[in-house]
């Protein structure tokens, strides 16, 4: 089923979400969707806990307080969220609409596209291992879809930071065994969710290594063997394990919005600073994607933005109307 929408926003940081604000004054729907399975964008994935002190009339606040705030501002406009799908396909209909495409599947025919993807789409780091590639989805995974899958299984789980941990913790219990590995003995994670990791480790299931560098995996006919590890002093050794898990954290990458026919820089999107909208009628950018002469990748631009965008959007759609 093809959703029909005013406007879908592709991404639901900061500025998309104040998105949905403005053109929610303006009386016209929007569908927001980001590849995240959270709204947030880099204030969620980057720095939930750092104060902000740019917001006007919000002397403090952390990453996750301000999208918390601007979810509770868009409550009232009923904006659809389409979480954990990347938009691959934006195309202009003959009728000055938009045909728009998830990476799930999910359809619409937008009247105004706008583009809120900040620094593009954030991907896992890769683990940067001979074999991986072949290795990944089967043995080698970069997120956790169906955690019944490693029952039974020996797991390393790679990584030092929440999702690392987190993973470790939940899997264990139910796992084979678990290795933790980590290249040093400082943890991001939460402290708590080391402590509790270390806690596990009584029970002779769950193993913590850290100084390694690198692993390499030891595989044959697609099947994973083993891994070996060498620690930074130079010990070598040799762990069985059926699965790998790497969590090494989240890079942006502008993705499909490369291949739109916008008018791009490196990785930005060239706009106008009257209605930010790209070289596409009826397609606008705003927030960090966008550039145009003295453009700062501020949350207050984007939201400056975001206001003549939704004016701007509204007249495409409704030409002259008061
Ligand atoms: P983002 O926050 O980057 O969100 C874009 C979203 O789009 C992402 O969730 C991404 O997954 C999604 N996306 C991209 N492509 C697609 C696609 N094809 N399909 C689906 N989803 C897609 N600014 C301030 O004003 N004050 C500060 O104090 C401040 N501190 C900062 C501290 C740090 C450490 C960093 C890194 C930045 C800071 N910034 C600060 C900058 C601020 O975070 C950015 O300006 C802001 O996040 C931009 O918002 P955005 O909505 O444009 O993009």
């Amino acid at each position: 089923m093809t959703i029909q929408t005013d406007a879908v926003i592709v991404g639901a940081g900061p500025c998309g979400l104040f998105q949905v604000f403005e053109l929610g004054l303006l009386g016209l729907q929007a569908d927001v969707v980001d590849s995240m399975s959270m709204a947030g964008g880099q204030c969620i994935e980057l720095y939930p806990d750092k104060p902000i002190y740019d917001i006007p009339a919000v002397p403090v606040c952390t990453g996750e307080e301000l999208i918390e705030q601007l979810m509770k501002q868009i409550e009232p406009f009923d904006a659809r969220l389409h979480l954990g799908q990347e938009v691959t396909d934006v195309k202009p209909q003959d009728d000055g609409s938009f045909f728009v495409r998830t990476s799930k599947g999910t359809e619409f025919n937008a009247k105004t596209v706008i583009i809120a993807g900040g620094v593009g789409c954030f991907q896992p780091r890769v683990l940067r291992a001979e074999g991986a590639p072949e290795l990944a989805d089967s043995h080698l995974f970069y997120r956790v879809k169906d955690p019944s899958r490693f029952a039974g299984k020996r797991l390393a789980v790679l990584g030092g930071g929440d999702s690392a941990l987190d993973w470790a913790i939940e899997l264990a219990p139910a796992s084979e065994s678990l290795t933790l590995i980590h290249r040093s003995d400082q943890f991001r994670a939460a402290p708590a969710s080391v402590a509790k990791l270390r806690e596990m480790t009584g029970t002779g299931k769950v193993r913590i290594i850290e100084h390694t560098t690198v692993p390499e995996l030891h595989a044959t006919d697609g099947t994973l063997e083993a891994i070996t590890l060498k620690t930074t002093d130079g010990e070598l050794s040799r762990l069985e394990v059926d699965d790998v898990l790497v969590f090494y954290g989240l890079a942006p990458k502008l993705g499909p919005i490369a291949n739109w026919g916008l008018d791009l820089n490196r990785k930005t999107v060239n706009v106008d600073t009257e209605k930010f909208q790209t070289n596409v009628p009826g397609i606008f950018a705003i927030g960090d994607i966008n550039e145009y002469p003295g453009k700062k990748k501020l949350i207050l631009s984007g939201f400056h933005e975001a206001a003549l965008a939704a004016f701007a959007a509204k007249e495409y759609i409704e030409p002259g109307k008061k």
